[in-house]
């Protein structure tokens, strides 16, 4: 993807924003009114040239070795490039390209071709004692592809795949397919797609993101439940580390000491560049089928979603809304539309049922062979019913399907008129997953509340396993245009101790960083994060991939 077609400061597309027509007014009235914000006065973001890049650090005799190895064309030091390059895109990220300071910024961007360009561009970078940041589509929440420069390094190079974007080959008897790691959604599933292949991973962020980086943030799709998340699709990878080359075999399971794809897995940049990965793929779907049911209550819907993960019924996703979630999310469906009559006469029924406010609502969808899915439909309805919902039908699935990557394309303007909005998740067993929920929900009003602003918090359930779930957090309010990122340091500091408190994981699919490290040790241990650092010190001793993450 040509990086000028991007948004440099923000989500998607430079040319698309999210539509909000005659909505505009009645969203901006109702975040006023749940955020108790007298006005949301637009202010615009920082301009480009405001950022002024420092000159690049980067010596002309190492850009020239460089360009001898991928053409001088594709060693790139112009500012668009060095800032596109320096964020990814979390809400501290978002903050730092449109408010600022960016905290640093690249030297430069090398595009490599393959795997044996990767190796000599890492050559180059531990000779000359430079960092090298690995950026696929930089859609990292958690600080992954910021620009730190390790100790006694005098600059700091990223390493951007994206044109390593083949199909490499596919084992149509074995259904795994070899890529290169650059390529993005899209043309993945485009190119399975010719073959009647899908891989099914879709994350929120699929059309801005690589394979390289889903396996290296172990990423989870929407449809993780049916297809699997990252980790688990990965059947085999070649990583160029500053050590050598690392192949892992691809074989259905071996009994050989500690499984490497899962070092590779979440290695985060941080032991070297993955180049190729060989995944798990199958047949494109006959059916998708999306639909919703409403709860009475959260517990009730909690136990509806085990049952289903547990009786094994082979559902693709699941997304179990709390009552705020769920109100928010229904009110901003309608906002700004007149509402027919016989939609106010349903919704006061429903209402009058225990469906109304505080009422849960559940989204599960289902891909497959048309058999599958519609027994899985016929399980899924039953157990929902067991458990006292209503069927909605397949009309909020349908619509969520069709929106589901639209999203993030409103968090930029919300920004700007001076609305946060960060998201969090984590898991735990379904044991604890009551204990993790209420204790995340009141550290984020704790913190809201000690500095005097009101806030909404909204939680789902989604990717569930037969022993546990992941718990998905969002959260908005208001802005402190004076010190956005302390703000949100409190909020996200409240967040992540009640979340080791918890005993939940730091982190279900979004990964380390910068971000996440310091609540390491409280999961890992000390022993486990020697180990951690072990392996980093033993495929990258002169500490040249990505400074500053996953491990210092
Ligand atoms: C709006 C939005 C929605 C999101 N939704 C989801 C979601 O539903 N599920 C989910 O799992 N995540 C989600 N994310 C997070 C993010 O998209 C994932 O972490 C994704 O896997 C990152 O892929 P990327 O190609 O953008 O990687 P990048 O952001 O470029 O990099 C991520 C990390 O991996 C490293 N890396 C990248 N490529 C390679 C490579 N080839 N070899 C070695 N290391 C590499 C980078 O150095 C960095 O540490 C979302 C993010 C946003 C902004």
């Amino acid at each position: 993807l040509d990086r000028h077609k991007l948004k440099w400061n923000g989500w998607g597309l430079a040319d698309k924003t999210f539509e909000l027509g005659e909505r505009a007014d009645a969203l901006w009235k109702f975040l006023a009114d749940e955020l108790a914000m007298d006005s949301l006065d637009h202010v615009p973001p920082r301009a480009l040239e405001a950022h002024a890049p420092s000159p690049s650090a980067l010596a002309e005799s190492i850009a020239a070795e460089l360009a001898a190895v991928v053409g001088a064309e594709h060693v790139k030091r112009d500012p668009y490039e060095r800032v596109f390059h320096s964020a990814g895109r979390s809400f501290r990220d978002v903050v730092a390209l449109r408010i600022g300071p960016l905290p640093s910024v690249t030297d430069a961007v090398v595009y490599p071709r393959n795997t044996s360009e990767v190796e000599r561009i890492l050559a180059i970078a531990t000779e000359h004692g430079i960092g090298v940041v690995p950026f696929g589509g930089g859609s990292s929440v958690v600080g992954g592809v910021e620009p730190r420069r390790g100790r006694d390094q005098s600059s700091v190079l990223t390493l951007d795949t994206s044109r390593m974007n083949d199909l490499v080959s596919i084992d149509d008897t074995s259904q795994t397919a070899t890529l290169q790691a650059g390529i993005y959604g899209p043309e993945l599933e485009r190119k399975l797609g010719e073959r009647g292949y899908v891989l099914g991973h879709a994350p929120q962020s699929f059309e801005f993101s690589t394979l390289g980086g889903w396996v290296a943030a172990r990423g989870a799709g929407q449809q993780s439940n049916g297809y699997g998340v990252a980790a688990a699709l990965l059947a085999g990878a070649t990583v160029a580390t500053p050590s050598g080359l690392l192949r892992t075999g691809v074989f259905p399971n071996s009994s050989t000491g500690p499984d490497l794809k899962q070092v590779i897995a979440g290695s985060e940049g941080a032991f070297g560049v993955i180049t190729e990965a060989t995944m798990r793929i199958r047949s494109a779907p006959e059916r998708r089928d999306y639909r919703g049911y409403l709860f009475r209550s959260w517990d009730a819907g909690v136990e509806a979603v085990r049952d289903i993960v547990q009786q094994g019924v082979p559902i693709a996703t699941l997304r179990l809304s709390d009552p705020d979630e769920t109100y928010f999310f229904g009110t901003f469906s309608s906002l700004g539309k007149t509402r027919s009559g016989a939609r106010r006469v349903a919704e006061q029924v429903l209402s009058q049922r225990g469906y109304g406010r505080g009422g849960v609502f559940l989204l599960v969808g289902i891909e497959g062979a048309i058999a599958k899915v519609v027994g899985a439909v016929a399980r899924s309805t039953t157990i929902c019913v067991g458990h006292g919902a209503i069927p909605i039908g397949t009309g909020a699935g349908k619509r969520w399907y069709q929106g589901r990557f639209e999203m993030p394309y409103l968090r930029d303007p919300l920004l700007d008129r001076g609305v946060a909005v960060d998201t969090l998740e984590t898991a735990t067993t379904w044991s604890n997953l009551g204990r993790l929920y209420q204790g995340v929900r009141e550290a984020l009003h704790g913190a809201l509340d000690s500095m005097d602003r009101k806030g909404l918090v909204l939680a789902h359930v989604s990717h569930g396993y037969a022993t546990g779930a992941s718990l998905y957090f969002t959260f908005v309010y208001p802005l402190d245009r004076t010190d956005p990122l302390a703000q949100w340091i409190r909020l996200k500091r409240a967040a992540s101790d009640a979340i080791s408190e918890c005993a939940g994981t730091i982190s279900h699919h979004h990964g380390v960083g910068t971000d996440h490290m310091e609540w390491l040790v409280t999961e890992k241990g000390e022993l486990g994060m020697r180990l951690v650092r072990a392996m980093k010190t033993s495929v990258d001793p002169r500490g040249v991939m990505n400074p500053g993450k996953l491990v210092l």
